[in-house]
């Protein structure tokens, strides 16, 4: 329907060294795990910032101006 969700990313924190990682929703939802450049493999099957992500998609694709409620 739209290609837009691969370009969101989503901001993960490595629970080893503590960097942030860019982490595009594609490659969430194919692979649901990063590689962090510490050698670290977070998975993100359990710990999945879906939240976040929905913000995202929320402000990348506002919804109709409905005002209901
Ligand atoms: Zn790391």
């Amino acid at each position: 329907m739209t290609g837009e969700l691969d370009d969101i990313c989503a901001q993960v924190d490595c629970p080893k060294c503590g960097a942030e990682l860019s982490v595009p929703y594609r490659q969430m939802r194919l692979q649901k795990a990063a590689a962090c450049s510490c050698g670290a493999m977070i998975r993100l099957e359990d710990d999945t910032p879906i939240a976040a992500i929905q913000r995202l998609i929320d402000e990348a694709n506002p919804p109709h101006p409905d005002n209901d409620g």
